[in-house]
């Protein structure tokens, strides 16, 4: 924030006051907000797709547009669709003793929205929450990562140019500012990032009870069945693995594999990676690490993995002089690893072979629940076995990555994964208080159950009980 500026106190306060003033804003108005996110996305895209590479050193446009700007653009279009529906009452049962009585939930806008965004989508992590707080009809305020400034100027920009200053504000600046932001008495507040960070905000979301939707990390395991097609398995796991060089929150984090399969997975991952990235240090289509710090945290994990006993795999030759790191696999790695305890959030992937599926599921269970699961098998007992045997945010079968995009599946974890989802109708619920309300009939028998209590009662009551 620089001088001049107005508080994040005042500046939340202003969209409070907003919202008392104008209450819960009708289809047309909530219908406006969407389409103005629309357009700013869709005239805008060239300038965002620029600035994301420039806070990564290095992202090819066409990821942007794949991975940040489509999955925006389409929950927005799918939100604008089904908006008229999501928005009215829904009829419930009132209890057979209370008939004629009626009861609904009517959704309402629950006021000022707080998002925090981590770097790794800046877009798609700001406006997918967006989204779904704007059409359930809620004033929101927006914190980008300091590691993406060029992207958090210019969607601030943006966002004043497209939208009131009581209806959106973005705000931008370091950690300090992140805290005091994650202290403001929201009405909700999601935060998007690491599970550390996540309790940090949790706890302070609890001084003032705000309730709070965590999309956090995780190791979220892939596993490869015996009976999968191993090429297509390998292709999958990679590809969904090194889409934003494996700075994605649901990219597979490790691999478990029949024992008999090790080697032909190395030997797979090297032709895909070719396949999908030729000539890989020189192709502008594979992404960089997005910050020095993170770069070196990465060459750590891998390299203490190397000390320690691991094998590393280097599936093509990186450029030496930029912040890239090489798809790499790893063998022979073990609990004592970092590798093995942190989420990796880059392009390493380590190897764990099992003999059995129970092994396998036996590993997963032992660890927290992760944001994501994959799992490739043709056999549908064996798939089955798993979905049933292990918990996780979501699953893909049979393929990585493609739960996420699916407007009407919720989207979150479970344990240290996240609490809460959003996306589509959920994302709609997340940011409405679905208000039960009963309405009583003008005829009822309600009053038969009043005071004093005398035959008439009693006689009520037995049935009421059951006999
Ligand atoms: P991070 O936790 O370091 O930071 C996320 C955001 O929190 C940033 O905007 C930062 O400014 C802010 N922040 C930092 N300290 C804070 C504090 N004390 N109080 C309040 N806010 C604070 O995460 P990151 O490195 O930006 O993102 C990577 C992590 O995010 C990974 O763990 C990844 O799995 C996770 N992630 C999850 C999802 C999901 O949808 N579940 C999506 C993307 C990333």
């Amino acid at each position: 924030m620089t001088d001049g500026e107005p508080s994040l106190h005042d500046r939340h306060a202003r969209l409070r006051d907003a919202q008392a003033r104008g209450g819960a804003p009708d289809l047309a108005t909530r219908k406006r907000r969407l389409r103005a996110l629309e357009t700013l996305i869709r005239e805008h895209r060239a300038q965002i797709a620029e600035a994301i590479a420039a806070d990564f050193g290095r992202r090819p446009v066409e990821e942007t547009d794949l991975l940040e700007v489509f999955p925006s653009l389409s929950g927005i279009r799918h939100a604008l669709s089904h908006l008229r529906r999501w928005m009215r009452p829904r009829r419930r049962w009132a209890g057979f003793w209370f008939l004629p009585a009626r009861t609904e939930l009517r959704p309402q806008p629950l006021g000022v929205v707080g998002i925090i965004v981590p770097w790794n989508y800046p877009l798609y992590l700001a406006a997918g929450p967006l989204t779904d707080a704007l059409a359930a009809g809620n004033r929101v305020m927006l914190k980008t990562s300091e590691l993406t400034p060029a992207f958090g100027t210019l969607l601030s920009e943006l966002v004043a140019r497209h939208f009131e200053p009581d209806e959106v504000v973005v705000v931008n600046g370091g950690v300090d500012v992140a805290r005091a932001f994650a202290a403001l008495p929201f009405d909700h507040l999601l935060f998007t990032g690491s599970t550390s960070v996540g309790r940090e905000v949790m706890r302070a979301a609890a001084a003032n009870l705000v309730p709070v939707t965590l999309e956090l990390g995780g190791k979220s395991p892939a596993i490869i069945g015996d009976g999968a097609r191993l090429e297509h398995a390998i292709e999958r796991i990679v590809l969904g693995k090194l889409l934003n060089a494996g700075q994605t929150c649901i990219a597979p984090d490790y691999v478990l594999l029949p024992r008999a399969r090790v080697q032909a997975f190395i030997d797979g991952a090297r032709a895909a990676v070719g396949r999908l990235y030729p000539q890989l240090a020189a192709n502008p289509h594979y992404t960089g690490i997005a910050s020095e710090r993170h770069h070196m945290r990465l060459c750590e994990l891998r390299d203490a993995a190397v000390a320690q006993g691991a094998v590393a795999h280097e599936l093509a030759d990186a450029p030496a002089d930029a912040r890239v790191i090489a798809p790499t696999l790893l063998t022979g790695v073990d609990d004592r690893m970092d590798v093995m305890r942190q989420e990796i959030f880059g392009p390493l992937l380590p190897l764990v072979p099992y003999d059995s599926i129970d092994e396998a599921i036996a590993y997963v269970n032992a660890r927290p629940h992760p944001l994501a699961l994959y799992v490739f098998d043709d056999r549908r007992a064996v798939v089955e076995r798993v979905l049933d045997a292990t918990l996780a945010g979501g699953v893909s079968v049979n393929d990585t990555i493609l739960h996420i995009a699916q407007h009407h599946l919720p989207f979150g974890g479970v344990g240290a994964s996240g609490m809460g989802a959003y996306h589509g109708e959920d994302g709609f619920r997340t940011f409405s208080r679905m208000k039960p309300v009963f309405r009583q009939a003008r005829w009822n028998l309600v009053g038969l159950l009043n005071p004093p209590y005398g035959t008439l009662f009693r006689r009520m009551l037995r049935l009421l009980l059951g006999g």
